[in-house]
């Protein structure tokens, strides 16, 4: 590392809210701080490959869609590059670009040996029949074959996307080369290769992260109270875990509102209560419906743990957070125009790269188990997730104090400088 200790806030810019632009911007700084060449600034800067493809699909009413589908690589310099893939209709490239160099980035700060990549298919699940689901996700494999692998290009989960999708993967795939391949991707059912411990890693990471920073601000979480927002996977395992160390969850959201208990939600209920409702919120009583559900990200709480989709946080509304401390359990749900607000502000952010690592984590172990052929009791997939959520916190912690910087840009900063290290000694460009 570069021996400065200058730390320039990323300038504010009218297009930061593009999750790319945001991800650059930081990337610019923690470049800048650690004096990394220009050859190298180039390497790192652009995604490997992009590939766009076009997914005919017979519907149910015998008319055939085709779908526009992405891969982008990003980076394979520390490994095979490792990402999920996100079924959403707002699903665009310059999002997938970004989601694909966090994923680069994400592993390194973990310190495990993948690249970062990323796919999306714009489309509409949640209107679509699993037949249909189906054969899109088979249509995507075939198209993506010879990008997928376990030593090339392993997907998993994103939103949109779980278990029954990973299972198709892995079955399209394996009858594509002629031998059942589960190290090809990840977060598949636990039947046929997934890994004890996934369904909960993300959630997980961003509790183990989040009683880290308040060691560090001297916050006791049985008096900290805190507000999730989204309730899907990472939001709800997340919240229910939070609590479970005492922390009160005050405010939970999903797409259908935000819902507040002064005393307190209890976790437990709202997950059984959403789903036996779809995965959705809507009628729960457990809690008062609140007016304006962007209001949780200002509400009075000690804690907030955005968890849904990008660029919630912006320059309009962090002038108004409450919140003490901020653990990204979403990909980019900070605009890179609040960050210097935000920072003025004194409130820590455990960023997303390495508050939602675990799940990155335990997908790893997947691939792990996969390739030995033999399967890891939860504790051990636990006791090791929390060992390096841990040591990863504690670095970009000891990079932030060292160099003066908040711990989104010590973030960076980590990962940009151990795969910028890997490509001097790999080299041969
Ligand atoms: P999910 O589909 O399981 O859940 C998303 C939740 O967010 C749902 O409850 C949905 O209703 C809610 N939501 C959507 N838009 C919202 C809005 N505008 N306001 C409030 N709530 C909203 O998805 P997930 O897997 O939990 O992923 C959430 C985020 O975490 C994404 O940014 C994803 O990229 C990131 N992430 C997920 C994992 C993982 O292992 N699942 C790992 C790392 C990062």
């Amino acid at each position: 590392m570069a021996a400065t200790t200058v730390y320039k806030e990323p300038a504010p810019r009218v297009d930061a809210e593009n999750p790319l632009e945001s991800m650059m911007s930081r990337f610019n700084v923690a470049t800048e701080i650690l004096g990394l060449d220009d050859e190298t600034y180039n390497v790192l800067k652009a995604p490997d490959k992009q590939i766009i493809v076009h997914i005919p699909v017979t519907m149910d009413n015998g008319k055939v869609r085709v779908f526009e589908g992405y891969r982008v690589v990003h980076n394979t310099i520390l490994g095979p590059s490792k990402g999920g893939i996100r079924y959403d209709k707002n699903v665009h490239l310059d999002e997938v670009k970004a989601l694909a160099a966090w994923m680069t980035w994400k592993c390194a700060v973990v310190d495990i040996p993948y690249g970062g990549a990323k796919g999306g298919i714009i489309c509409d699940p949640t209107t679509m029949s699993a037949g249909e689901i189906e054969r899109l996700t088979r249509g995507y494999t075939l198209a993506m074959k010879d990008v997928f692998g376990p030593d090339r290009d392993i997907p998993a989960p994103d939103m949109g996307t779980g278990p029954r999708e990973m299972a198709w993967l892995m079955d399209e795939f394996s009858k594509t080369v002629g031998a059942t391949s589960p190290a090809v991707v990840t977060g598949k059912p636990l039947v046929m290769g997934g890994s004890l411990g996934r369904t909960e890693a993300t959630g997980r990471g961003v509790m183990v992260s989040a009683l880290a920073a308040m060691k560090k601000l001297g916050m006791d979480p049985k008096q900290t109270s805190a507000a999730v927002q989204g309730f899907g996977n990472v939001g709800s395992w997340a919240a229910k875990l939070l609590s479970e160390q005492g922390v009160k969850i005050k405010c939970i959201s999903d797409v259908s509102g935000a819902y507040w208990n002064e005393n307190g939600i209890n976790i437990d209920e709202a997950v059984a209560y959403k789903n036996v409702h779809k995965g959705r919120l809507d009628g729960y009583t457990g809690a008062t419906l609140m007016d304006n559900a962007d209001d949780l990200l200002t509400s009075e709480v000690d804690l907030l743990v955005p968890a849904a989709v990008e660029d919630v946080i912006t320059e309009h509304n962090a002038h108004d957070i409450k919140a003490k401390l901020i653990v990204e359990g979403a990909n980019g749900p900070t605009a890179a125009s609040a960050d210097p607000i935000i920072n003025e502000k004194g409130i820590m952010v455990v960023p997303d790269i390495l508050a939602n690592s675990g799940g990155v984590t335990v997908s790893y172990f997947e691939w792990v188990q996969n390739r030995q052929g033999f399967k890891w009791s939860e504790d051990m997939v636990t006791e090791r997730a929390d060992r390096i959520m841990n040591e990863a916190f504690e670095k970009v912690y000891a990079t932030s104090q060292k160099y003066n910087i908040p711990m989104r840009i010590a973030a960076y900063v980590v990962a940009i400088d151990k795969v910028a290290q890997t490509y001097k000694f790999r080299g041969g460009f």
